[in-house]
């Protein structure tokens, strides 16, 4: 299975493997087509996280919504099964932390684009959310954008259950995007993923992140006890109560991904995106 892809280029690099763009080997009709290749090294991983690992990557195959990266193949990527190979659809369009750090200095991002990319990342949480599925790593960097600027949600986790402790693998990283709650050991919740996604739209319309420190027990201090960020100038109170209802500190009064889409607002939105994407598809029939 392994050999029916050739490697082009390494796009990614991290302490589970590495996310290479590939093309099939044996396809010179489709020498156009590539995809993404992500190698999970499991090297450590015993007989039944192993298991865990294919079992979690066979349940992601079962996705399919139109703002989440689709799943095409996947296989061990050696015969000593030490690495997962995942082969994923390529988004050429990067993902949304480039994007929105290429805009620094520059012009803001306009209210329009900011919703119409909400719109489809919520729409992927609410997608996840409804099958019990939690994405918890949502942020800039695993948001993708394809060449027709459509968003997909992508870096469902498969290692990330596997990690031992939930605390040590958050530690890695800087916690941008960790909820209160999950410094206070409460678990972590649909509610959670909601923060994260707060900090998300905070992010694209201040190009900055909502909570920021130089060092992380003061950003964890922030976070838990903080004020709310400063909110955006330059985008209406419909986008900032958004932001503000989707960082409440109190985990109920949170609203779930539905709630979000059903909000006037947001309704509105879609509905636009919809009109749009209709006369897009219509386009090239005229
Ligand atoms: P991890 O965060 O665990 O390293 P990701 O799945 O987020 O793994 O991939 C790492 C990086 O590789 C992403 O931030 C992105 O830049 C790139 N990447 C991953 N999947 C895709 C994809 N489907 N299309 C385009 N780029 C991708
Ligand atoms: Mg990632």
């Amino acid at each position: 299975m392994a050999d029916r892809y050739e490697k082009i280029e390494k796009i990614g690099e991290g302490s589970y493997g590495q996310v290479w763009k590939v093309k099939l080997r044996d396809d010179p009709a489709n020498s156009k087509n590539k995809f993404v290749l992500k190698l999970i090294r499991l090297e450590k991983a015993n007989k039944k996280e192993r298991e865990y690992a294919e079992q979690e990557v066979k349940l992601l195959k079962t996705l399919s919504h139109p703002n989440i990266v689709s799943f095409k193949d996947h296989f061990w990527y050696d015969s000593k099964q030490t690495q997962l190979g995942i082969v994923m659809s390529l988004c050429e369009g990067g993902d949304l932390y480039k994007v929105l750090k290429s805009k620094k200095g520059g012009g803001k991002l306009s209210e329009h684009e900011v919703m119409q990319w909400f719109i489809q990342i919520a729409l992927a949480v609410q997608y996840l959310h409804s099958k019990n599925i939690l994405h918890r790593d949502l942020k800039t960097q695993n948001i993708f954008l394809t060449r027709s600027n459509l968003v997909k949600l992508g870096d469902l986790g498969i290692a990330r259950e596997l990690k031992e402790d939930e605390m040590a693998s958050t530690l890695i990283g800087t916690p941008y995007y960790m909820s209160p709650e999950i410094f206070q050991n409460i678990p972590y919740s649909y509610k959670s993923d909601i923060w994260s996604l707060g900090c998300i739209l905070y992010e694209m319309t201040s190009l900055k992140h909502a909570f920021t420190a130089h060092a992380f027990s003061s950003l964890v201090h922030k976070i838990i006890n903080g004020e709310p960020p400063k909110m955006p100038t330059g985008y209406s109170k419909g986008v900032c109560d958004l932001i503000s209802r989707m960082l409440n500190k109190e985990i109920d009064a949170r609203p779930s991904a539905r709630d979000i889409l059903q909000t006037p607002f947001v309704q509105e939105k879609i509905k636009k995106f919809l009109e749009d994407s209709q006369s897009k598809q219509k386009r090239p029939s005229r």
